[in-house]
């Protein structure tokens, strides 16, 4: 781990072995941390916290933006230890480098935007100012591991807060080398990494009474269980990005082609379909449903699924045996359900590594309630239904207690917006699918969470306003 500024081996703790995906075998272990390490991470933070916050904001720019030069110079490193650890094709992982280090300086070039307002008031003269919470806890999950360790910490960074991460106890690697990197860079303290389970350490973490934020990304089940144990003894504020089960509405006047293609992107398959925005259950249109899903089977059919350091690979492994055993019965359900039609895929392996290809399951006789259009699989299953209007799909589409994100496509102006407003996500994207731009705010709706990040929303959020009234004799 990395605590204080220093690599932290606690005495006598458990291992958790590192597996990877696509081999079996056990390539490393990580320390199953327990709560006196949490607590010893939460001090840390906790005695760094007055002179992080006191640091001008624009020098706290400016070592997140070095964190960022970091993440790009070890980029290659980064990405490996995830191909290693998480599976994902390790072309696909440099992505994830680009991204965070796109989205890592963002945040660190909005230092100085952290800025109150003058606000007129009778008799004087009032303002307000940004200041940070203290220490803050960070809980990511398994499916962007060395994306979500750089990203998440910087906005509070950068708003003057202290950290203490904690990485899926599936993938956390490259959180641990970026937590080395980081005690190159900032005040010892400032960036801690705590490994070990969630049911430990995170609960820990959540709940320990030093730590009045929290910010959380992963399931919608631990997300629930995490803001009862964060209000276990103080209030705290806590920020949720958790599951979806996300619509793609393709309508008769879409360009079918594109529509296609945003359909497969959308499904994220070159992560195993392990991303929150998946766009996992496609509505079509009945006048084009032939049509779409022999595009689908087309382009499915070129993906390429196996060893993720392959060059040529498209599709990896499922990061870990749980993970496959689960989106595993999700495939027999449809395999073993009249109502739903295989359309391709459908076949797994598990004797040296963990690999699903990407599946397509047709619900030719319309919506139904099967868990392949009700329940997110975190998996590469994706399920498509006809619709015959506009009504019905939206109806659809917003039937389940979910709401992240959503896709419209459409060559109308007039229903792209009318959708557009009546759907419930918190991100919806038109004749575009799976689409992350940095200073846009990504974030749930319903069951889907609460909060927004990505965007300058992120850095608000990690910080309260203290308004100022000062008293002129005279005004
Ligand atoms: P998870 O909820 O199982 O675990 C996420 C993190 O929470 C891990 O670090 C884990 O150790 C920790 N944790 C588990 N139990 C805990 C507890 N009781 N207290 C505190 N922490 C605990 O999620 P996962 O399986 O790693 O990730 C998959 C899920 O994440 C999917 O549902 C996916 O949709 C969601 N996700 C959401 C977003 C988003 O931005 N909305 C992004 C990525 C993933």
């Amino acid at each position: 781990m990395v605590i204080d500024g220093a690599p932290h081996v606690p005495a006598g703790a458990g291992v958790l072995d590192v597996v990877d995906p696509a081999t079996g075998d056990t390539v490393a272990g990580i320390p199953a941390g327990t709560a006196a390490d949490v607590d010893r991470a939460v001090a840390a933070a906790k005695a760094a916290s007055p002179g992080w916050r006191a640091t001008p904001a624009a020098e706290r720019g400016r070592l997140v933006g070095r964190l960022a030069d970091a993440v790009a110079a070890h980029g290659e490193e980064l990405a490996q230890l995830d191909a290693l650890d998480n599976g994902s094709p390790l072309r696909m992982l440099r992505n994830d480098v680009r991204l965070a280090v796109d989205q890592v300086r963002y945040f660190a070039g909005l230092a100085l935007e952290l800025r109150g307002q003058s606000i007129p008031a009778p008799g004087g003269i009032d303002f307000t100012v940004f200041e940070p919470f203290g220490v803050v806890g960070r809980l990511v999950p398994f499916n962007h591991p060395l994306m979500f360790a750089a990203t998440k910490l910087a906005a509070p960074l950068v708003a003057g807060n202290t950290v203490v991460l904690k990485p899926s106890e599936h993938t956390s690697l490259s959180a641990l080398r970026i937590g080395e990197l980081c005690a190159e860079i900032f005040p010892p303290g400032v960036v801690n990494v705590v490994t070990g389970l969630g049911s430990t350490v995170g609960a820990r973490l959540t709940s320990h009474p030093d730590v009045p934020r929290i910010a959380f990304t992963g399931s919608v089940e631990t997300g629930l269980h995490i803001q009862r144990q964060a209000a276990a003894d103080r209030v705290k504020v806590v920020t949720l990005e958790l599951g979806g089960k996300n619509p793609l509405i393709v309508f008769a006047d879409a360009d079918l082609d594109a529509a296609v293609a945003g359909a497969v992107h959308g499904m994220n398959f070159t992560w195993q379909g392990q991303s929150c925005g998946s766009t996992s259950r496609a509505y079509v249109h009945r006048s084009v449903w032939d049509r779409f899903l022999a595009g689908v089977e087309a382009r499915l059919g070129g993906l390429r699924v196996g060893d993720p350091f392959d060059e040529t690979t498209d599709v990896g492994a499922i990061v870990h045996r749980g993970q496959y055993d689960r989106v595993s019965r999700y495939v027999e359900a449809g395999l073993d359900d009249p109502r739903a039609r295989l359309v391709v895929g459908g076949s797994r392996r598990d004797e040296k590594g963990l690999f699903i290809e990407p599946t397509v399951f047709a619900f030719d006789g319309g919506p139904c309630d099967s868990v392949l259009l009700t329940e997110e699989v975190f998996g590469p299953v994706l399920a498509v239904v006809p619709f015959d209007d506009h009504e019905e799909v939206v109806a659809l589409a917003n039937a389940l207690p979910l709401g992240l994100t959503a896709s419209v496509w459409t060559s109308s102006l007039d229903t792209a917006m009318r959708a557009t407003s009546e759907l419930e996500a918190g991100y919806v994207w038109v004749n575009a699918s799976s689409v992350h731009i940095p200073g846009t705010p990504f974030g749930g709706v319903k069951n889907s969470g609460v909060g927004r990040e990505e965007g300058v929303e992120e850095l608000t959020s990690y910080a309260q306003q203290k308004n100022v009234y000062i008293r002129v004799e005279g005004k």
